[in-house]
């Protein structure tokens, strides 16, 4: 059994971080579904039965991940999975530490490049060079 089952996975691509987060996801999204449609209601009834209908997707679609032989291609989800997945992460913690330093410091965008300029607080107006593209600009800190 256990050699039958090697065979099977020959060639084929496994488990991966956007497997895990599918299944978890997919789980999470049936368990909600199935609350929500248990409950006498026309609208909860339908968000419940698109929710178990999309959990089930993301279920199947990490089964046919994990049996893909197409590995390369795969592997390039992964990849794509976890620049999103930083891009996200990072944003909270930009988000956190702004927060954290609200008191002491303030944020601008650099009107130029967009750029986020991080400057003291408390310094009355002051001339805000863009570490970026060098623009500067005058601020109220
Ligand atoms: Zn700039």
């Amino acid at each position: 059994m256990k050699e039958r089952l090697r065979k099977f996975m020959e060639g084929r691509y496994g488990a991966d971080e956007l497997n895990r987060f599918l299944t978890v996801c997919g789980w999470v999204l049936l368990l909600i579904g199935f609350v929500l449609s248990g409950i006498d209601n026309k609208v909860t009834l339908i968000v419940g039965s698109v929710l178990v209908t999309l959990s089930w997707a993301l279920l199947i679609y990490s089964l046919f991940r994990t049996f893909s032989k197409r590995t390369q291609a795969r592997a390039a989800e992964n990849y794509r999975y976890f620049v999103c997945k930083n891009k996200v992460l990072g944003w909270f913690r930009r988000g956190k530490a702004r927060w954290q330093d609200r008191k002491t410091h303030r944020y601008f965008r650099c009107p130029q490049c967009r750029a986020t300029v991080r400057v003291p607080k408390g310094k009355g107006k002051i001339r805000i060079t863009c570490p970026k593209c060098r623009h500067q600009f005058v601020k109220k800190s």
